[in-house]
């Protein structure tokens, strides 16, 4: 089944197209990464599938229905950012439990997903502390443990792992494969600009240049046989 369509989708500011004509399927819990350099357009395009930015033209369906007017909260979609930006007076358990606290749901409840998430995370030692006195690895874990706990359909990441360290980033990378083999169900989409990550996530990799898609495949695939120089130059071995 097809989790999200984008139907010849547009997006402009001020008279300037930053998205043209893009078309695509992602299945339901297909891990999809747009990898692209910077100001092609990935965090548009997320923000975008979010409902966190308007679409000037074309569609979006979630789960085959129409959602271009579909508020963000209503789309069962949550978002990782790259700023991890956790509550820095509450503790790691509050921070897990803010977004379910606020959406009225039973302590018990909120328990036993803010559990789960840490558990799934590797964060039940740390409830109790506070974001300054986690690592940038750790705070960032809690930032997709706000994601985990609201179980949402689909997950979008914003090149969660661009603020770690070279050695956190391995880390945090190798949590995000196990998330995805946990959460098979779960519809991951995924942007960043590095090679290793896309590589290595993927189910498949968007190749995004300029606000268009240059193409679109499994990464071996693309490895293989990519279509011109600029993939190639992003994902393809050398020539
Ligand atoms: P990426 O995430 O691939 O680096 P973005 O989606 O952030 O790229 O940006 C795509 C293009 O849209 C860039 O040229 C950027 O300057 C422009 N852009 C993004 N957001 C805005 C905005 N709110 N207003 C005007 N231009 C924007
Ligand atoms: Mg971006």
């Amino acid at each position: 089944m097809t989790a999200i369509s984008l139907r010849d989708v547009r997006k402009s500011y001020g008279g300037l197209e930053v998205i043209s004509d893009v078309d695509l399927d992602i299945e339901t819990g297909e891990f999809v990464v747009f990898v692209g350099p910077s100001g092609c357009g990935k965090s548009t395009l997320l923000r975008m599938i979010a409902g966190l930015e308007g679409i000037n033209a074309g569609e979006l369906l979630i789960d085959g229905k129409f959602a271009n007017d579909v508020p963000p909260a209503r789309r069962g979609i949550a978002m990782v950012f790259q700023s991890y930006a956790l509550y820095p007076h509450m503790n790691v358990f509050e921070n897990l439990a803010f977004s379910l606290k606020i959406a009225h749901v039973g302590k018990p409840e909120i328990e036993r997903r803010v559990q789960a998430a840490a558990d799934m995370l590797q964060l039940t030692p740390y409830l109790k502390r506070r974001p300054r006195q986690l690592s940038g690895g750790q705070r960032q874990r809690v930032a997709i443990g706000r994601a985990i706990v609201r179980e949402a359909k689909v997950f979008l990441f914003d090149e969660p792992l661009s603020n770690l360290d070279a050695a956190l980033r391995v880390a945090t990378r190798i949590e995000i494969a196990r998330l995805k083999e946990r959460l098979a169900d779960t519809t991951m989409v995924y942007v960043t600009h590095d090679q290793v990550e896309a590589m290595t996530l993927a189910d498949r990799i968007v190749v995004l240049n300029a606000g268009r898609i240059e193409q679109v495949g499994r990464p071996v695939d693309l490895y293989d046989n990519p279509r011109n120089l600029f993939v190639a130059g992003f994902i393809g071995s050398p020539a």
